[in-house]
């Protein structure tokens, strides 16, 4: 199964909205803008049919009235004037209004501008029950959005037209193509639509940016954590990375603390806090090739208690433990600003000094034994010392087992000849002598 990234996922969740809003945002404005057409076309309707109204009064003054021709059709009277087929008013006001119009006595067309241009006015047609209804009887103007009439589709309003004893005799019609609406919609829409879709495209671009952004740095830290899971201690993760300020910038940190916390766990010996074997073979390392690089001396020493077995045998394993960790960091302490000490095994310990070669090295070494001969560990009731020998070699860029080898030989050399010092030459007849304290 193909598994759902997070850049999916987060770019679903940072586009679905706005994708969402833009849609909505385009309708919503799309309805207003109708509603808001529609209303002001309603308005302008109800002052045409009004001024229509007032035409008929001032041209025909008197009320409407019909008389019958003949069972079934009747001519239309205002005052003393026949209007039946009188067009002009409601032609005139037609083409001032871009609208159709029409006279209703009752429910029926008298004089209308529907048709006119095919020449068959729809004169004698009934309007639709229910508006007359609303209108005759109730005496309310009645406005309906999307009248199919002769084909098209109108928006139409009735108004009631009433005699001078305020009852309601017929209504004025007033009908618009909705094609001129919509378009007008559509013109105010555009630019929305416009701007909400650049919208849409400037939010999608940024999400997409800083999602891809967001992702990479998290790829870097997954590949940097499987290094790690991998046993690589020595990974590393970009500073770009380290150095955001952000969460990633703290999933980073937490994650080179890890690496950081696991490496000194490994790296570590527990007794004496110093660094244990495999960390004195990675620094050595280090140490062997900046030296390459430089030019500049390096040294090595191994360092061994003297008769340590004794202390064991003589005071008790704690105590030796104890011993261990006095010489220690008594080592550690002397080697700071000159490189480092490690515990190389048992009671052996290993010295690097990273700028200074043998005979410097071993100078220092004989301060050190001065005091490592001058403490006193007092533990479990005792008062117990102790003395060390040191074997000292030039670094080399041969391998970390052969240097160790010859601090090793030195080292032996010193314990064949009396212990307590520290040796840097291995002479046949005479032991080296200790030099004069300043
Ligand atoms: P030499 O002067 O020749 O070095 O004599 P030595 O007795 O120091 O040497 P040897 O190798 O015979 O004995 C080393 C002892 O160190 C044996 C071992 O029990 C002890 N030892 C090694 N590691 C530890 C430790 O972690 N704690 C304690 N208490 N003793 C340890
Ligand atoms: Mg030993
Ligand atoms: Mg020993």
């Amino acid at each position: 199964m193909k598994k759902q990234g997070l850049y999916k996922k987060m770019l679903n969740n940072a586009v679905v909205p706005i994708l969402i809003l833009g849609i909505a945002v385009t309708f919503l404005c799309y309805f207003r803008f109708t509603n808001t057409i529609y209303e002001q076309a309603k308005f302008d309707m109800i002052n045409v049919a009004k001024a229509v109204m007032s035409s008929y009064d001032i041209e025909f003054p008197g009320d409407y009235h019909i008389k019958y021709r003949d069972d079934s059709t009747f001519d239309l009277y205002k005052g003393d004037a026949k209007i039946t087929d009188v067009y002009e008013i409601v032609d005139q006001f037609a083409d001032l209004s871009l609208s159709e119009l029409s006279l209703i006595y009752m429910d029926m067309r008298v004089n209308t501008t529907f048709g006119r241009k095919t020449g068959k006015r729809l004169a004698g047609v009934s309007t639709n029950k229910h508006t007359s209804e609303q209108v005759l009887n109730e005496g309310e103007i009645a406005f309906y959005t999307n009248v199919p009439i002769d084909g098209h589709d109108y928006l139409v309003l009735y108004v009631p037209v009433e005699n001078s004893d305020g009852s309601i005799v017929g209504m004025v019609e007033i009908a618009r193509t909705v094609a001129t609406m919509r378009r007008a919609v559509a013109k105010a829409v555009w630019p929305v639509m416009l701007v909400s879709l650049g919208g849409m495209a400037i939010a999608v671009f940024f999400s997409y940016r800083s999602t891809k952004e967001i992702t990479s740095v998290l790829k870097k830290v997954q590949q940097f954590m499987n290094k790690v899971s991998g046993g690589n201690l020595q990974a590393e993760l970009e500073s770009s990375v380290l150095n955001r300020t952000d969460e990633l910038g703290d999933i980073s940190k937490s994650a080179t603390a890890m690496q950081r916390s696991i490496r000194s766990f490994v790296e570590t010996d527990p007794l004496t806090k110093l660094g244990n074997r495999r960390y004195i073979n990675q620094q050595l390392e280090k140490i062997r090739d900046k030296a390459r690089t430089s030019g500049l001396p390096y040294s090595l020493a191994i360092a061994d208690i003297d008769f340590f077995k004794k202390v064991n045998d003589t005071y008790g394993h704690n105590a030796g433990d104890e011993v261990l960790k006095a010489v220690a960091n008594v080592l550690k302490k002397s080697m700071q600003g000159k490189g480092f000490a490690g515990r190389w095994g048992g009671e052996e310990f290993i010295l690097v000094f990273d700028k200074s070669g043998m005979y410097e090295a071993a100078d220092h070494l004989w301060r050190v034994l001065e005091e490592i001969r001058a403490m006193v560990v007092s533990t479990e009731g005792f008062d117990i010392r102790v003395t060390m020998t040191f074997g000292v070699v030039d670094g080399t860029q041969s391998s970390i087992e052969e240097m160790v080898e010859g601090a090793d030989e030195k080292l032996y050399y010193g314990k064949q000849n009396g212990r307590n010092r520290v040796v840097t030459e291995i002479e046949n007849e005479e032991p080296e002598p200790e030099p004069e304290k300043e």
